[in-house]
């Protein structure tokens, strides 16, 4: 039995039924209504720290290469570009250019004048230079988990119980809010919930909230396209890519002095197309273990301010607000637990489940079977 029906839980049902496994999803929505339909759907293989976390996210996208046209799920490479607008950003461009991991991800430093060949709206005015990878994915993250649902149950026989709450494991049962169900071994990938399953379990490892405040714009003009995600400095200190530049630090001295509300609110700006047009923007990050902030009107406007320092876009106008939660643990990408025999509860704890829970399942369940 798996408990959710966010992208962790469908990720173990994927490898478990491909193992031969009889699987059944309790998902107490109606559908996925958390994390895993609230981000960017951005697999950023170029920001992943190098070593495990970037073999891990390698193995995701291949996943997602087999899987997503099976199932429907549009899936596009669309590139990253870090736009650098500060001395300090363009020096840590410039360092990681002379890396072997520049051609690992297939980066190339763009000049000012080069920008609009990459996307069209940037202001090339403020952006002293920038850095394209071709190395990041966009997946139809408002639509995975429905299709990927839909897949799943035609292809393996999955079982969904969708709208079934569940309240108790007690291997091999499962109390449900449909009844009581038999399981020879249960996955609980309850994403940021840790308070209805093991609470105990959950709060022995620190683990945490965070909240993440998202924006949509109305459709740009069908003739315009933003092309790669579009990141600035603050994702530069954000992300493990540039960690082992020894010019990092200046960028984090600066942005302490300069991005005193951005720091505060663990701002840094995402700018991704969905394939409708609209454009996502993004994001903030506030930590707590009991975290329900009301949506901050400061936020947004910086966030939105960011971003027209980077870029004009068409159709600047705001549709859609919202919030999100992902589980966090400062160190490591990923939490695996085994509060009984026959129980084990898998949560994504970098924000990066999208990019991440195909291979973290994969591994999970060699383990279970052996
Ligand atoms: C704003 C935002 C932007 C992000 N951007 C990206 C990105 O671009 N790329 C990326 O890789 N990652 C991104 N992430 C992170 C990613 O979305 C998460 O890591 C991932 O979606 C977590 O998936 P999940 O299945 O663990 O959790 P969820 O999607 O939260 O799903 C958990 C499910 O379990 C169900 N559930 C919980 N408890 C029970 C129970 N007792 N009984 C029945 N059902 C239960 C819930 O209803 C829920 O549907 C972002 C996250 C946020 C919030």
């Amino acid at each position: 039995a798996i408990v959710g029906a966010g992208i962790i839980g469908l990720a173990h049902a994927f490898h478990a039924a491909q193992a031969g496994m009889s699987v059944a999803v309790f998902e107490r929505s109606a559908e996925a209504k958390g994390a895993s339909v609230r981000n960017f759907g951005m697999l950023a293989l170029n920001a992943q720290a190098p070593g495990e976390q970037l073999i891990s996210a390698q193995k995701t996208l291949t996943w997602w290469q087999e899987i997503a046209p099976q199932a429907g799920i549009e899936l596009r490479q669309s590139g990253c570009m870090f736009v650098a607008r500060a001395a300090e950003e363009m020096a840590l461009l410039n360092e990681f250019s002379h890396s072997p991991a520049m051609e690992k991800q297939s980066a190339i430093m763009v000049e000012r004048e080069d920008l609009s060949r990459y996307s069209p709206s940037l202001r090339s005015e403020n952006i002293i230079g920038a850095m394209w990878s071709s190395e990041t994915w966009k997946i139809d993250q408002r639509q995975a988990c429905r299709k990927l649902a839909v897949w799943l149950k035609q292809k393996y026989g999955v079982k969904f119980y969708f709208l079934t709450d569940v309240q108790n494991i007690s291997p091999p049962y499962l109390i449900t809010s449909a009844g009581q169900f038999n399981a020879t071994h249960t996955i609980i990938c309850s994403g940021n919930d840790f308070a209805a399953l093991f609470p105990d379990d959950f709060q022995k490892t620190g683990i945490k909230n965070c909240q993440l405040q998202m924006m949509r714009t109305y459709p740009q003009p069908m003739d315009w396209q933003l092309g790669p995600f579009i990141m600035g400095g603050l994702s530069m200190t954000h992300y493990k890519a540039f960690s082992n530049c020894s010019s990092l630090q200046d960028l984090v001295t600066m942005q302490k002095e300069r991005f005193r509300s951005y720091i505060k609110h663990g701002i840094h700006v995402i700018v991704g197309q969905e394939p409708d047009g609209r454009v996502t923007i993004g994001d903030s990050h506030a930590y707590g273990t009991d975290l329900n902030l009301p949506r901050s009107e400061e936020v947004d406007n910086l966030i939105l301010h960011e971003l027209s320092e980077m870029m004009s876009l068409p159709v600047p106008r705001i549709e859609e607000r919202w919030l999100g939660q992902y589980a966090y643990l400062p160190e490591g990408y990923y939490l695996k637990l085994s509060p009984r025999d026959g129980v084990t509860a898998v949560t994504q704890t970098s924000g990066q489940g999208m990019t991440h829970g195909l291979s973290i399942s994969k591994d999970v369940i060699l383990e279970i079977t052996g």
